[in-house]
């Protein structure tokens, strides 16, 4: 699985300066959305118009081995105000098979970027604009709520599903970091839409598909439905 490879290489030379955060406990997982209102907030990440970004990657390549959390820009107790955001999850997983194993790996890795619920810490995805915002509440903040800690929680998550071998989580508040790796949102959603759509095993039919401009620009997407069919 290499579909992806071209834009982690761009990510990690966006986050080239990043730091390895050492392991924390799991922050506390609500297990369902948490409504944390504006009066109870210390800040917001991503929102009141700084940038934000979100996308995860697939890959079965040896970019790293290791799961891990990293960072760049300032850690949640050292914010005092809202601030650019990116949270980027990067994959190490089996290859992605043609069969219900793949589509559930993928299922998986979609589901999980919706799950993960770190109390104090409310979540809002967009699909649509790939940006995430998230308040944080003053209260998780006074008891001490890192990216560490919140990075432990997108971990255990993203290793409960099947295939998958190492995870890197990497939270971004850099504001020139965040901008740059803005552009690569929309091309990774493509190619899962891309990737999706193969293994549902619809017929490889390229011109009438509405995916052509993807496959034309992924290297390796075409090989693998027209392989499928064969
Ligand atoms: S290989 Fe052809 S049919 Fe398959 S997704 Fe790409 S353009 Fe569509």
């Amino acid at each position: 699985m290499k579909l992806y490879d071209s834009i982690i290489l761009q990510t990690l030379s966006v986050l080239e300066k990043a730091k390895p955060l050492s392991p924390a406990p799991a922050w506390p997982d609500s297990g369902a959305s948490e409504l944390v209102m504006q009066r109870d907030a210390a800040f917001e990440l991503g929102g009141s118009g700084e940038p934000s970004v979100n996308y995860t990657c697939v890959t079965t390549g040896d970019f790293f081995a290791e799961s891990g959390v990293f960072l760049l820009g300032n850690d949640l107790p050292a914010l005092k105000a809202d601030a650019p955001f990116a949270r980027i999850v990067l994959l190490l997983t089996d290859e992605i098979s043609e069969d219900d194993a793949g589509h559930d790996m993928i299922r998986g890795m979609e589901f999980v970027r919706y799950h993960v619920f770190p109390k104090g810490y409310m979540v809002r995805v967009s699909s649509t604009s790939y940006e995430e915002q998230v308040r944080v509440s003053k209260a998780a903040v006074k008891s001490g709520i890192s990216f560490a800690a919140v990075g432990a929680d997108y971990l255990e998550k993203y290793k409960a599903v099947p295939g998958v071998k190492a995870v890197r989580v990497c939270f971004i508040t850099d504001k020139a970091a965040v901008e740059a790796l803005k552009p690569n949102a929309k091309k990774v959603d493509d190619i899962t839409k891309t990737l999706s759509h193969i293994l549902d095993g619809l017929e490889a039919d390229c011109g009438h598909c509405s995916l052509k401009a993807v496959c034309d620009e992924v290297e390796g997407m075409r090989e693998m439905h027209l392989g499928k069919k064969k």
